[in-house]
């Protein structure tokens, strides 16, 4: 054997530096050449190399990406030996849409890299099984698909027979956000009449105070709008840790020049890579955007012919009683939703363009010049613009004047005002945890009004949260197809606070005096306002639940309070199924628990809000043990619904304007017999729904992805084939109107309530946080790093990567002052309850914060104490109002969110742990 000498040596390693050294020759990276005769040819022994090439071997391909929630819907390949998956790749295969803007490619994360490996994990539900035990005792019979869709389909035409439609809760969750299997689930509860809550604010990811500006929170832009920003405030949002795939393009951005300002309570892997982490103090976000604000009326930085032109703050107020001047006070029969701006060319009261109600549909002023300040009479009624109140409000909230409660200096907030107004195009990138805040409606509001004031809209930036009806509209589009059917569309985080009684824990854990004097209301105001918009029909919550079938709704996991899960399960007294990929939290109490098929195992799509690619699901492998994709399951239980029904000899029941023909579901569900399978979904998703525009599922199917180059949603953006897509494009450019009560970016509220509370402009309100509880720490949980929610995150994969069990970080002065070690295990705690996990004494949270990534599941915790036992939630007021324009209850879009980031707790060293 010949030895290398030094030299030859060095030579090589030069070499391996610039190329890949093969077994016969060395691959250059910059010409991608064989070069021969290199050191590396000479290299004796090159058997260890099979090894690893043999970890390729393969007999099957095909395309997938992860069918969480995510958003990222990343192009993989799959490669699979004898049925079973052994390696996934990234595609990196998606075009470039414009010369000057980087594609999209490569996508993809950690989680969805090790889900060959996941996939066959134990967690994994591989047959039907019917509960033997209690339960949530863990003692389950294998069942056949014949038994379990027996028994079910009896079961609930037992149910209807009894209580009739309405009693069961059909819901598809979070857990399966594709195309194929949301509308799986979603179609399957339209046919039967089942409720399905909103999955969007049940988790508190509905952008409350977008909505309220703009009419509409699912116009938003894709991740490469990002990129030709000069100015990008990362607002809740950790690019760097949850939206791995897009994170690209802000950094980008930033080489090429933009301005990157991150605001986070904690020093994240975001805030390490910005020009400016502005360490906002635990829920005081509100009062820094309001102090940024002052700073753009303050000093004149305002793009005032973009106000008059696209806002309200034109609109006439009246003040006697701080209503909107309507058609109504003016004249016999006016309409209530025409209103009135102050033209200072002619001197008068002229009725504004482009209102629910006006006749005229374009915003464009013509001669107009409506005023912004001044005090006018109509008839005898004094007005001033909706302008003088906005700025009467944020002039409460200078940058000193706020400093004490957002802990951040006058002068950078100046500054970055400043920056803000005067960039070219800025954005202000929303993450979900500022819709789980219960300030988070005003945090948004007062973000939405800093761009609209400076013109911060359309092709200029604009607020954009990561969420867009175009990444659901396949989903929406194959469930509403059948003219008149529809499920219970009921409220998402309303709807679990009512049903899961949390009205209880509310009580024990907030001081009244405190919340009022924080939040502006307390308790008992809060649930007489939920009664009432319940009862009077704004936001709809039904009752009388007697089972549900969940579909990947980890309901157990993510809901607040210690006994939301026993309080449900009295709901579900008499039937709970399960659909369910893993046995989740939730999944160990089913009655039923019925296997779906994995994301490489079933034909699907799915496509995400931030990029325009809908990805093909090509099922490289078959579904493990006996699971199926959602769609065939469903088109099973149908079957064996339809069949019970005609041998029970019942037809329709008659459900409000609807029927219900269980003795034709499983005819209407697959369409006459259509679609029996998901490959022949999947096929009528894209040749029909608009959004493809005719592409071919059979060259789609070759590719891995189709692709929506002009597409008709989202209308706002006027998307493009050679532009990313941005919001709001039409009314910037057109004058289209805005979806809002005026027909303009709305910053005047007059509902009653908005005037009780004392936001009818933008404002700023505390969060209810420790400070009206009993306990002195800030308890908050943001997204994590090391799952897609609960997806994954007991991945023994994942877990190497973050101490390998459920972990709550803590300052080093919080650990010194409880006496607590990094490492050793401690009960966090509040009257509500307690759980116990591991101390993690880190440097980048602050002394009073108690942090822990969100999403363990209980069952990894002692005595399945999740970390949610210790929260207590509210509902913010402002969004229960469903009476008032634009403002009305919106499935995906307007209701009251879940709230997550409230509650107060205390910490202690287990061994010195008081048991609750
Ligand atoms: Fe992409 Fe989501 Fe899969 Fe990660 S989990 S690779 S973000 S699709």
């Amino acid at each position: 054997m010949k030895k290398l000498d030094r030299r030859d040596f060095l030579k090589t390693s030069s070499l391996a530096g610039i190329g890949l050294l093969g077994a016969n020759n060395t691959w250059s990276l910059t010409t991608l050449e064989p070069i021969h005769d290199t050191p590396g040819a000479d290299y004796p022994y090159r058997g260890w190399e099979e090894v690893y090439r043999r970890e390729y071997e393969h007999d099957q391909v095909g395309f997938s990406a992860h069918c969480v929630n995510c958003h990222g819907n990343c192009a993989f390949k799959i490669l699979a030996k004898d049925g079973i998956v052994i390696r996934e790749e990234q595609l990196a295969q998606y075009p470039q849409i414009a010369p000057d803007i980087p594609d999209t490619n490569p996508r993809g994360c950690q989680k969805g890299a090790i889900n060959s490996q996941a996939m066959y994990e134990p967690d994994r539900i591989r047959y039907p099984m019917k509960r033997v035990g209690e339960r949530g005792e863990g003692k389950w019979q294998r069942i056949s698909w014949d038994q379990a869709t027996g028994e079910i389909a009896d079961k609930i035409i037992d149910l209807y027979e009894q209580f009739g439609p309405g009693c069961l809760a059909t819901h598809t969750g979070t857990g399966t956000v594709s195309n194929g299997k949301l509308a799986a689930g979603m179609r399957f509860a339209a046919f039967l009449g089942g409720i399905q809550e909103d999955a969007l604010t049940d988790v508190g990811d509905g952008q409350a105070g977008q909505y309220l500006a703009f009419g509409d929170n699912m116009q938003n832009a894709t991740s490469d709008a990002w990129f030709d920003a000069d100015y990008l405030l990362l607002s809740f949002l950790n690019v760097n840790a949850t939206r791995i795939p897009d994170a690209h393009y802000v950094w980008e951005a930033r080489y090429n020049g933009a301005r990157v300002v991150t605001t986070s309570p904690d020093y994240n892997p975001t805030a390490i890579h910005a020009d400016r982490w502005l360490n906002v103090l635990p829920g005081a976000d509100p009062f820094l955007y309001m102090a940024m604000v002052h700073t753009i009326l303050e000093e004149n930085l305002v793009d005032r012919d973009f106000v008059r032109e696209q806002t309200d703050l034109v609109l006439l107020v009246r003040d006697d009683n701080g209503k909107l001047l309507r058609a109504s006070d003016l004249q016999e029969g006016g309409a209530e939703d025409v209103f009135y701006f102050w033209d200072e060319k002619s001197g008068a009261a002229v009725t504004a363009p482009g209102s629910m109600g006006s006749e005229v549909k374009n915003l464009a002023l013509g001669n107009f010049k409506p005023a912004l300040e001044g005090s006018f009479s109509v008839g005898k009624i004094a007005v001033q613009p909706a302008f003088v109140h906005m700025r009467a409000e944020a002039m409460k909230f200078s940058p000193e004047a706020t400093r004490e409660k957002s802990g951040i200096h006058p002068d950078i907030v100046r500054d970055e005002a400043r920056r803000f107004a005067s960039a070219n195009k800025a954005v202000v990138a929303s993450g979900f945890a500022s819709a789980k805040m219960l300030n988070g409606i005003y945090t948004q509001w007062a973000q939405c009004l800093m761009c609209a004031l400076t013109g911060h809209v359309g092709e200029r930036g604009g607020y954009w949260s990561p969420f867009s009806l175009w990444g659901f509209e396949s989903t929406f589009f194959m469930t509403l197809i059948q003219p008149g059917k529809m499920p219970r569309l009921e409220c998402g985080g309303l709807g679990e606070f009512v049903h899961g009684q949390k009205i209880i824990e509310a009580r024990a854990h907030y001081d009244n005096d405190k919340l009022k004097q924080r939040a502006g209301f307390d308790v008992e105001e809060m649930q007489h306002m939920i009664e009432e918009s319940i009862h009077s029909g704004q936001m709809p919550v039904y009752e009388g639940l007697k089972g549900a079938i969940l579909q990947a709704d980890n309901k157990f996991t993510r809901n607040k309070g210690p006994h939301y899960r026993e309080r449900m399960l009295e709901h579900f007294s008499e039937l709970f199924v399960n659909v369910n990929v893993r046995m989740d939290s939730t999944a160990i109490y089913a009655d039923y628990v019925l296997p779906a098929a994995g994301h490489y195992e079933g034909w699907d799509m799915r496509t995400t809000p931030l990029h325009r690619f809908g990805n093909l699901f090509t099922a490289p492998v078959k579904p493990i043990g006996e699971a199926k994709p959602e769609w065939e399951l469903y088109v099973l239980l149908t079957k064996k619904i339809q069949e019970r029904a005609i041998a029970r000899g019942i037809s329709s029941y008659q459900d409000g304007p609807f029927t219900r023909d269980l003795h034709t579901i499983h005819d209407d569900y697959t369409m006459g017999g259509k679609l029996m399978t998901a490959k022949e979904q999947v096929r009528f998703l894209v040749e029909n729904n608009p959004q493809f525009q005719g592409q071919s599922f059979d060259e789609a199917v070759d590719k891995g992805f189709v692709t929506m180059w002009e597409s008709p949603s989202p209308e706002s953006a006027k998307v493009t084939p050679d532009k990313p897509v941005k919001a709001w494009r039409a009314q910037v450019e057109d004058k289209t109107p805005y979806p809002t009560l005026s027909g303009r970016i709305t910053f005047y509220c007059d509902h009653d309530w908005y005037q009780q509370l004392g936001s009818s402009v933008p404002t700023a309100r505390d969060n209810a946080g420790p400070a009206a509880s009993k306990y002195p720490y800030t308890f908050y949980t943001p997204h994590t790093r090391w799952g897609i929610h609960s997806t994954w995150r007991a991945n023994k994969y994942m877990m190497r990567l973050q101490r390998g069990e459920p972990n709550v970080y803590i300052s080093a002065a919080m650990a010194a002052a409880k006496g607590i070690e990094d490492g050793g295990q401690v009960r966090v705690f509040n009257g509500l309850g307690e759980f116990y996990a591991q101390a993690k004494v880190v440097p980048t949270v602050r002394d009073n914060q108690v942090m822990m990534e969100h999403a363990w599941e209980p069952y990894q915790m002692r005595d399945r104490k999740g970390l949610n036992t210790v929260v207590a939630t509210l509902i913010q007021p402002l969004e229960l109002v469903g009476n008032w324009g634009h403002l009305k209850f919106d499935f995906y879009k307007w209701n009251p969110n879940q709230l997550s980031n409230e509650s107060g707790v205390d910490i202690e060293r287990a061994d010195q742990a008081q048991e609750a």
